[in-house]
């Protein structure tokens, strides 16, 4: 008999094709509305993993055929002087969407600083306002890597509605966002945490399992019921044996393989969906704030 092996759920390579739709829509949006979208991202000093991230965004920004600016700073750069290009971003018309990249230096308040940016253009979707919005059901900018989780999920299973959904996290970025938008989709949705008693055994009732932990390999396959769709969002770095490093998730993925339906690896699954997901945000922003009517993406 051969041994069972979930379905890997492509993150690339839906990444991929939702940038493309993406693409497509602008198009559309410059020749039907001469509406270009455009995102401004600010990046205060220079902590390696923030600058290849930006890059990223920006590159992304630009093959998608929109505006992209980038706004450095110097690590010592005050917080009157990040609130102050938070608030030129703000009063510029062909900035559609704003991000600020995270961590700040310890100098900077970052919710000051993400609770100045205009919530219309909030497209990391970490405004007070978006995250209540979001929690009471109002349309809003939604935290990218939550809604690629999301959308993930529904790719591997069709219509949420129903289904047992775990949370392993609840942070402000990941976690309580993804919750909350599982709760949209109907599931019936449980939040863990550190002080959560017998976490493999709450896991385990679970159809849709997403881990945001970032603890390496925590979840193993013992964790996960019989053909469950597990979502990991964690990005470990670790040390191999042959003292190089590699990347891991938050589950251990070849014991979580043997008993899950469908998962995502890592790197490949849910990493590449964030940028994507951002660049959806920055169309969706743009078109409300022209008054256009946003494309289905
Ligand atoms: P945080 O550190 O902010 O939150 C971690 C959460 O996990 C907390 O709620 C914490 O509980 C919980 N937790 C920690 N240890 C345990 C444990 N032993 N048992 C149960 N729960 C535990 O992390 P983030 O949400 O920011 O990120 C989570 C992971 O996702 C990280 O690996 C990160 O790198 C990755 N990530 C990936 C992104 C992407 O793909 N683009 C984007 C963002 C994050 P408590 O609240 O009780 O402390």
């Amino acid at each position: 008999m051969s041994e069972h092996q979930a379905n890997l759920i492509d993150g690339k390579a839906y990444a991929a094709s939702l940038r493309e739709r993406i693409g497509a829509a602008v198009t559309t949006l410059k020749a039907e509305h001469n509406l270009t979208p455009g995102l401004a991202v600010v990046l205060v000093g220079e902590d390696p993993a923030s600058q290849v991230y930006v890059r990223n965004k920006g590159k992304q920004t630009l093959e998608a055929g929109m505006n992209s600016w980038e706004h450095k700073l110097d690590v010592s750069a005050t917080e009157e002087e990040v609130l102050a290009i938070v608030d030129q971003l703000n009063n510029d018309p062909a900035v559609h969407g704003i991000l600020v990249q995270l961590p700040l230096p310890d100098q900077i308040d970052a919710d000051k600083v993400i609770n100045t940016i205009s919530p219309d253009k909030d497209v990391d979707g970490f405004h007070v306002i978006n995250a209540g919005r979001l929690a009471t059901g109002q349309s809003s900018l939604v935290a990218c890597t939550p809604v690629g989780c999301v959308l993930l999920a529904k790719h591997a299973l069709g219509d949420l509605s129903g289904v047992e959904a775990v949370v392993v996290g609840r942070s402000n970025i990941v976690g309580k966002p993804v919750a909350q938008l599982l709760l949209q989709e109907n599931c019936t949705v449980t939040i863990c945490h550190s002080r959560t008693k017998d976490l493999p055994e709450v896991c385990r009732r679970a159809d849709l399992v997403i881990a945001a932990v970032g603890r390496p390999e925590m979840i193993t396959g013992d964790w996960i019921k019989p053909g469950a769709c597990v979502i990991d969002v964690g990005i470990n770095r670790i040390e191999t044996d042959e003292g190089k490093t590699r990347l891991v998730g938050d589950v251990a993925f070849a014991s979580a393989a043997a008993v899950a339906g469908s998962i995502t690896p890592v790197p490949g699954g849910v990493g590449p969906m964030t940028i994507a997901c951002l660049l959806r945000n920055t169309v969706k922003a743009a078109c409300a704030q022209a008054g256009v009517a946003s494309p289905e993406l």
